[in-house]
């Protein structure tokens, strides 16, 4: 029997918008962005004036990297939410990704004006100032897949030379994760002091990658090792990045560390022998968070604990299992159903297997 009557047929219809609502909010948080934007979609077949919908909607464009889409449905949102910041905050991220600093300002201060408590927002619209202000003058040096920027003419040269070097590594890392990013990888190269202004990075790091690849650089005139190794660790951050937003900090800073051709030396070797048979290597779970916060010499050890473990896991399952890790990643799921469906084993017994091997 069908129901004519509008009240039910209004509510019938509000459940299954709600009901798609739910599956949308779950799939993002799994970081399942396709399926989301299916599920917003059909949600937007039954309600199309809600101010939820067009930004999850929008949210989940903008993860899919489908920055037209994703600026209209944010703009939507915004439009019939004037007085709410998520869309202004996701507007602000969309334009600072495409490096228009000045309109990405432009909504990040609406947003703050809306919802003063958001800090993050406020310390990156400083940082987007200060970034701003150095950057002004900077030139620019395009190659294929990398647009670098500089300051001063007499640094087209190290330009040239950085994308040449970015461009080699491309190809390398291409072929060894077969996976090449399409969309240009910007690099900005800071002078010593401006790269500690602009980006707050702990005294220790040689270079950071954020969304771009930033590295503190002074007249360089010819290519040397360090120079390569640099940024050959800066670009892996980059595809892993690309492949997997979501990445534990052993596995990508490991990964960026053999590519650039990083060594365990046999001091190094005998220290790692030390701590493994006293039990005092870390659990990998426990590295799974940011580094920046770790001081110089337990920097050192996690980036050492993260080099030790990923050339095992590349030695024992080669480079193909652990692109499929980084794929499995990439899909949203956790650390341990990562490694068991990209390693075939588990987490435990891979770190079990790990450090049995450096005792
Ligand atoms: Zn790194």
């Amino acid at each position: 029997m069908t129901c004519l009557c509008p009240v039910f047929a209004q509510t019938a219809e509000q459940n299954t918008y709600a009901r798609y609502m739910k599956t949308g909010s779950e799939q993002m948080k799994t970081g399942d962005y396709q399926a989301a934007r299916a599920s917003f979609e059909q949600a937007l077949r039954y309600n199309d004036s809600a101010f939820d919908v067009h930004l999850g909607l929008g949210v989940a464009y903008f993860n899919l990297q489908d920055d037209k889409y994703a600026e209209r449905e944010l703009s939507k949102a915004a439009e019939i939410s004037p007085k709410t910041s998520a869309a202004y905050q996701y507007l602000g991220e969309l334009y600072y990704r495409k490096d228009d600093l000045e309109t990405a300002a432009m909504y990040w201060e609406k947003a703050v004006a809306l919802n003063p408590s958001a800090t993050d927002i406020r310390a990156r619209l400083d940082r987007i100032r200060r970034e701003h202000k150095t950057e002004m003058n900077f030139n620019r040096d395009v190659s294929s897949h990398f647009l670098v920027k500089f300051e001063g003419r007499e640094q087209i040269e190290a330009g040239r030379i950085i994308s040449r070097i970015l461009e080699d590594a491309y190809g390398e890392l291409g072929r060894a994760l077969s996976y090449y990013p399409d969309k240009e990888i910007q690099v900005i190269l800071y002078s010593g002091q401006q790269f500690q202004e602009v980006t707050d990075a702990p005294g220790w790091s040689g270079g950071i990658y954020d969304g771009k690849i930033r590295i503190p650089i002074g007249g360089i005139e010819q290519e040397t090792p360090g120079l390569r190794k640099l940024l050959y660790h800066e670009y892996t951050h980059a595809v892993v990045r690309a492949i997997a937003p979501r990445c534990p900090t052993w596995l990508n800073e490991g990964l960026a560390q053999y590519i650039e051709g990083r060594q365990i030396d046999s001091r190094q070797r005998d220290i790692l022998r030390k701590i493994a048979q006293a039990g005092k290597i870390p659990s990998l779970a426990n590295m799974e968070g940011s580094f920046m916060g770790l001081g110089g010499s337990q920097a050192q050890y996690a980036y050492l604990f993260s080099l030790s473990s990923v050339s095992y896991m590349i030695d024992s399952f080669g480079m193909y299992r652990v692109k499929g890790v980084l794929n499995e990643l990439a899909r949203g799921i956790d650390t341990n159903s990562s490694l068991s469906n990209g390693i075939q084993v588990s987490y435990e017994e891979f770190e079990r297997g790990w450090k049995r091997s450096l005792e």
